[in-house]
């Protein structure tokens, strides 16, 4: 039995089983990112997957449209490697506690759905156009440039969030060595503290310090 099944003999039968899985990917992606918005804590994340959900449901529809304009009436078949892509993320996201790794968990999964469907777009671009059917390149360029739009984003949601994490690790690392140095609370923050009695009292030595100074001067 072939991989494809025996109805694939040209390009074109080709073509239209890359559409139809595509469809079922859409779909699938559709059903899941509900899901991931719930479980998103990062705000422009989320922010991220809710505007993909509308694209991914109009992608939807411009596939009927491919489907269409081709001659073919539009249908799914089953795509095992899409299917597998959702089912490491659920897989790996119900095993986190912490939100902001499952946040980074998130945009990797997200990530790995969006390399998926960037090839898939890619590929049938150039089959399009191979096909002469430079109508359907058209409209499938399109949701090929919003799946790029999406992995761009991702990326540079990944990068402020480890920016964000070096600059709290960063911070807690001077505040720990701030606090080996003597008398660090009035040398960096002398207006701090005002409640507190052993803060008060250096502070009054240290003006006594500089009075008696000034006063021997
Ligand atoms: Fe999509
Ligand atoms: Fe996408």
């Amino acid at each position: 039995m072939s991989f494809f099944g025996s109805s694939m003999h040209t390009l074109d039968d080709l073509f239209v089983h890359g559409l139809k899985t595509i469809y079922y990917a859409e779909r699938q992606i559709a059903e899941t990112l509900p899901k991931m918005i719930a479980m998103a804590t990062n705000r422009d994340l989320r922010a991220g997957f809710e505007l993909h959900l509308t694209e991914t449901e109009n992608q939807r529809v411009r596939l009927e449209q491919v489907f269409r304009q081709h001659g073919v009436e539009a249908a799914e078949t089953t795509c095992p490697a899409i299917d597998g892509i959702i089912k490491a993320a659920k897989a790996t996201a119900s095993d986190i506690d912490d939100k902001h790794v499952l946040d980074a968990a998130l945009t990797f999964s997200a990530q790995l759905v969006e390399h998926y469907e960037i090839a898939q777009y890619g590929t049938l671009v150039a089959w399009a156009r191979e096909l002469d059917r430079e109508d359907c390149a058209v409209l499938l360029a399109e949701t090929l440039a919003e799946e790029k739009a999406t992995d761009d984003k991702l990326t540079q949601i990944a990068e402020a969030r480890i920016k964000n994490a070096n600059r709290i690790i960063l911070t807690m690392v001077c505040c720990r060595w701030r606090h080996t140095q003597p008398n660090w609370q009035l040398r960096h923050y002398p207006w701090s503290n005002p409640g507190d009695l052993a803060g008060r009292v250096n502070r009054l030595r240290r003006a006594r310090f500089y009075v008696r100074r000034l006063l021997a001067g």
